[in-house]
């Protein structure tokens, strides 16, 4: 057993930065011994114990900051360093003027700053955690070649040694030495920067550079075009992306929108909070308040305004809602993405798969000048048949690959198709070698291979009649070669044309013999015939669209399929209705202008066929000039920088490459087109939940400032310390808010149209009701209960009070209680701006009630208990007091109730009659 030993130590060789000479000089046969592998690639056996001897096959994340400088961070952002300042204040304060309790507010302000951090950095990381996790759910495949068998294997369990298959749209899983290829293209835009591909073949290199080695594709590349058999060796963090990612800072993520207004609120409020703090101060130094008193009361008004339990809340409602997206299998790359969806006004998605289900079937055919539908396809004769079913089973890029134990097929559901039919007809493939391919791409519409038996090659070519057409010269019918003269071609489409007004998806078939000592190319191709294949439409689908109708959400199919069988399609799942309609093809695209391309997507009843992955970036640009929030589906490698402009993009987990994931913000798991419209509600539904908590997290930050402003203009006893203000914020306030942030979506959310571009979060209804209506009612109410308990007392108006006289206690205790409990009840309030809490459109919501059952225990017990009382100035209350807060608090509900109600009717005699904008005031 000191094989193992011998091999390691050409491993470790190679893993020398530098020393890959030995990989790049050498012949690939002579290169495989190096890594103790064979052509058939190791053993299972082999790979086990490779495995516990190098780790498995992760990069770790050295690109992120470290956990100690995250929660700094989150000790300065704005709101943050706000109270820093607050803090400092109260400790110049104590300076001037000890024995005020100042620099109990100041530790107090600390310890608030540093737990919030603690409790937002917690938010986050757990967010990041969960986001890895869902991530997790889709786990990247590498097809790996062990004990001579081809398997598909997580990316992770690669071992230095493995013989790997890459295709095009594969991102590489780990460094490797090309065995073989087939015009294989490698984008190294992730090592580099440099998004022109570059070629990569099996032949010699002396470059040392490993990005420079011409038979060399590193991990973290993705694969453009071709294929190739790859012998890997290096993983891990051994790898140059792993290295690098010891070296390189994580490239800083767009800002989306939401983390842009979520900045803009926070400093909004955050400079709010300050200059009327200054102001405050100095009226206070001109109308000759003590110095200290003054302090603490600008402290007040800081800390007051500052809603502190904002950002915890925002990042938790986001994880969560991703968390519900992904139980409705849409997958969340970026945490901002999941509001982001909400807003949605176009979905431009793909007919094949997401629209319909992938799974074709033969059902109509045209060869040998005749069109045959599927009852009359005949088995095989000696006609053009035998060709299309040569051409079906040797060119694809279909595999068998064992996966979780059992064989299967992997590819495109086409080529399956395809693959099954020849074998049907009882086509063996033939024993050729494939010597040179060009794989299918949405541009070229076409896909061929050239494959060599015995002395000859034959080039065997498939795709769109559009594609493959232009390069056919002649025709085989009966047997015999004729030229493609006018009469032929007119054939030839009206049978493309008849077959695609089935709905059916057209496929041609053309091939040629390739001279000996040519190299293939794809010119004066045979055309032999067309394959009409069916492929049932979703049954979900109709509904969905029609979901997208009444929600406002205009839907436009972009597909590379022929018009006719688009829009037959189209008419299939409602999307098109009656007439007229508009048809536009991806050629148009290119001769119009973008406001002549918006105007007609503007239209209703649109289709757009026969587009190329550039038409369609067009075609998304175009939308987004007319201010449209357009999500875009793609799967291609082509796809990808149209899925990075468009402002949601979406990838298809099962069909999509790794190079369009990549690319996209959110991940399909089932290829749905309906698990979009169900992840745009959930979208929906954050946003409406991000606003219901802003609203009361903003409400309770008046009668806190109001009592700082009672205390400074009518020179009473302080009604609220600042302690209290830090308990409600980041106490009793927090538990409603997260609960109001979870809520479910409610019924009727997607029977509104989109929010308007120009819509904020905090919009001048929401400020108003936040802070002048809700809020000025529980100052009322809290300065009420204020000034109750000083009466009963035999208070006297100018009386000061020391901070710990039973009378004052009792006071600031009421005004406390009063504004916590008004503040719980108020999260009912906050459940909907315009909906009545009896309304049965909203659900239940058990958290709220769990959210609110907790902010009573945590009141009773700053209220009841001697700790509470200490730290936070309050004294246990009398009945009496609960019992006059009872009633108050229910006016408070009636009144809101009646406010709603008002906007209700006012919003049924609006001017144009609109109900629709429910979301706004
Ligand atoms: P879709 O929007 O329906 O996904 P595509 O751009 O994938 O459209 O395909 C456009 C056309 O290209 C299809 O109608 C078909 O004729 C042809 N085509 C699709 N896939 C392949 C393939 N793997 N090989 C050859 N031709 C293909
Ligand atoms: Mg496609």
């Amino acid at each position: 057993m000191n094989q193992p030993a011998e091999k390691s130590q050409h491993l470790s060789l190679l893993h020398d930065q530098g020393q890959i000479s030995l990989l790049t000089t050498l012949p690939p046969s002579e290169v495989l011994p190096t890594l103790g592998s064979g052509v058939d690639g190791i053993t299972q056996v082999e790979a086990t114990r490779r495995l516990l001897e190098y780790g498995h096959n992760t990069v770790d994340d050295h690109g992120k900051p470290p956990v100690w400088m995250r929660f700094i961070g989150e000790c300065t952002h704005f709101f943050a360093l706000i109270l820093w300042v607050a803090a400092g204040l109260a400790i110049l304060g104590d300076r001037l003027s000890p024995d005020k309790g100042m620099l109990h507010l100041a530790i107090a302000i600390v310890v608030v700053v540093l737990l919030n951090a603690f409790f937002s950095f917690l938010q986050a990381y757990r967010a990041e955690r969960a986001l890895d996790a869902l991530r997790g759910m889709l786990p990247p495949k590498a097809k790996v070649i062990r004990d001579s068998r081809l398997t598909e294997l997580p990316v992770e369990v690669v071992v230095p040694g493995d013989i790997l298959i890459l295709e095009e749209g594969d991102k590489v899983p780990a460094d490797a030495r090309i065995l073989e290829s087939l015009e294989l293209q490698v984008s190294l835009a992730t090592l580099t920067g440099e998004s022109l591909p570059v070629v990569r073949n099996a032949d010699s290199s002396i470059a040392r550079n490993p990005l420079e080695a011409t038979n060399i594709v590193l991990a973290g590349t993705e694969i453009i075009s071709g294929s190739a058999r790859v012998l890997v060796y290096a993983t891990g963090m051994m790898t140059e992306f792993g290295r690098i990612a010891h070296l390189t800072q994580a490239i800083p993520e767009r800002k989306s929108a939401l983390q842009s207004e979520i900045r803009h609120i926070s400093i909004m409020v955050g400079i709010l909070a300050l200059s009327m703090g200054c102001a405050v101060f100095l009226m206070g130094q001109f109308i000759n308040v003590p110095f200290w008193e003054n302090l603490i009361f600008t402290i007040g008004i800081i800390v007051a305004l500052v809603p502190e339990g904002l950002l915890p809340t925002l990042t938790l409602s986001l994880a969560l809602a991703s968390q519900r997206m992904a139980r409705r299998k849409a997958l969340v790359r970026h945490l901002p993405a999941v509001e982001a969806l909400g807003a949605t006004t176009v979905i431009c998605t793909d007919k094949t798969g997401t629209l319909t289900e992938n799974r074709m079937s033969v059902g109509a055919m045209y060869v040998d000048g005749v069109t045959l539908t599927r009852g009359q396809i005949p088995s095989s004769e000696k006609t053009g048949l035998t060709w299309i079913s040569r051409i079906a089973s040797e060119c694809h890029s279909v595999r068998n690959v064992l996966r979780d134990g059992e064989s299967t097929r992997i590819g495109d559901g086409m080529e399956i198709a395809l693959l099954e039919f020849a074998l049907e007809q009882g086509h063996e493939k033939v024993a050729g070698e494939r010597v040179w391919q060009q794989g299918f791409d949405g541009d070229r519409k076409r896909m061929s291979v050239a494959c060599r038996a015995g002395s000859s090659t034959t080039l065997l070519c498939k795709g769109a009649l559009q594609g493959v057409l232009p390069v056919c010269t002649s025709m085989f019918e009966d047997g015999q070669t004729h030229p493609l003269d006018s009469a032929r071609l007119k054939r030839i489409n009206d049978a493309e044309a008849a077959i695609a007004a089935k709905g059916l998806r057209v496929i041609a078939f053309a091939f040629r013999e390739v001279k000996p000592g040519h190299t293939p190319s794809e010119q004066e191709l045979i055309f032999t015939g067309l394959i009409g294949l069916e492929d049932p439409v979703r049954p979900e689908v109709p509904e969905a669209i029609q979901k997208c109708q009444i929600a406002g959400i205009k839907v436009i199919m972009l597909t590379g399929d022929h018009p006719m069988t688009a829009l037959t399609v189209a008419r299939q799942i409602g999307l098109v209705r009656g007439d007229p309609v508009h048809l536009v093809l991806g050629s148009e695209i290119v001769t119009m202008s973008a406001s002549q391309l918006g105007i007609i997507l503007d239209q209703p009843n649109v289709v757009v066929a026969r587009v190329t992955a550039d038409q369609k970036r067009r075609v998304v640009q175009a939308l987004q000039r007319k201010r449209h929030r357009v999500a875009l589906t793609g799967d291609g490698v082509n796809d990808a920088p149209a899925l990075k402009s468009a402002d949601i993009g979406i990838a298809m987990g099962i069909t999509g490459t790794d190079v369009a994931k990549e690319a996209a913000d959110i991940i399909l798991m089932d290829d749905n087109f309906a698990t979009i419209v169900a992840a745009i509600e959930e979208g929906r539904a954050v946003y409406a939940n991000i606003r219901k908590f802003l609203t009361y997290i903003l409400a309770s930050n008046v009668p806190e400032l109001i009592t700082c402003l009672t205390f400074m203009i009518f020179r009473v006893p302080l009604p609220l310390t600042g302690l209290q203000v830090l308990a409600i914020d980041l106490g009793t306030d927090m538990f409603p808010a997260i609960a109001l942030g979870a809520e479910p979506a409610e019924r009727g959310l997607m029977s509104h149209p989109p929010r308007s571009l120009d819509e904020r979060l905090l919009d001048r209804g929401t400020l108003l009701r936040a802070y002048v209506w809700l809020g000025l009612m529980e100052s009322v109410i809290a300065m009420l209960l204020y000034f109750i308990a000083l009466d009963e007392s035999g208070w006297h108006f100018g009386v000061e009070l020391d901070r710990f006289d039973p009378v004052y206690l009792k006071a600031t205790t009421s005004c406390f209680a009063a504004i916590c409990m008004v503040q719980l009840v108020n999260a009912f309030n906050c459940r909907h701006t315009t909906l009545s809490i009896f309304d049965r459109r909203a659900p239940p919501n058990a958290d709220l009630l769990i959210g609110l059952s907790l902010g009573v225990a945590f009141v009773l017990l700053l209220i009841y208990l001697p700790i509470g009382n200490r730290l936070f100035n309050t004294t246990p209350l009398e009945s009496t007091v609960w019992v006059v807060l009872l009633p108050l608090a229910l006016i408070f509900i009636a009144l809101e109730e009646a406010r709603k109600r008002w906007v209700r009717r006012s919003m049924l005699r609006g001017p144009n009659g609109k109900l629709s904008n429910s979301t706004n005031l």
